[in-house]
């Protein structure tokens, strides 16, 4: 079978580590491309990757936010899910960077990660 998205390659069967927000859910059956490296699972186990996802409570944590300008500066607001999710409140210290063109806030209490003070 032809790979739908480069149209080059050819799947293959593999297996696929799935990670969600950074959590893994394990390792699942998938067709592989060759040549781009593209996954496709079957709906069973795209089924099965959302019930693990939502029983480690992160399925949908994925949201649109609006950026609001507070003085010089710009808001994100961050979602109550998120927020409860990764134990971040008001008047918490977190570590904000760029990464390319993401914008990565570390909530370091919680991740306990290697970061400066
Ligand atoms: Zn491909």
């Amino acid at each position: 079978m032809k790979c739908p998205i480069c149209d080059k390659g050819n799947l293959k069967k593999g297996t696929v580590k799935e990670v969600m927000f950074g959590t893994y859910l394990g390792d699942f059956p998938a067709q592989i491309c060759d040549s781009c490296g593209e996954s496709y699972t079957d709906q069973e186990t795209t089924r099965n990757i959302e019930k693990i996802a939502k029983a480690k409570g992160i399925w949908g944590l994925g949201k649109k936010t609006t950026i609001a300008k507070t003085g010089n500066s710009l808001a994100v607001r961050i979602p109550k899910e998120i927020a409860s999710y990764l134990h971040v409140s008001e008047g918490m210290e977190v570590y904000i960077h760029p990464d390319k063109e993401k914008i990565v806030i570390e909530c370091s209490k919680r991740q306990g990660r290697q970061q400066s003070p």
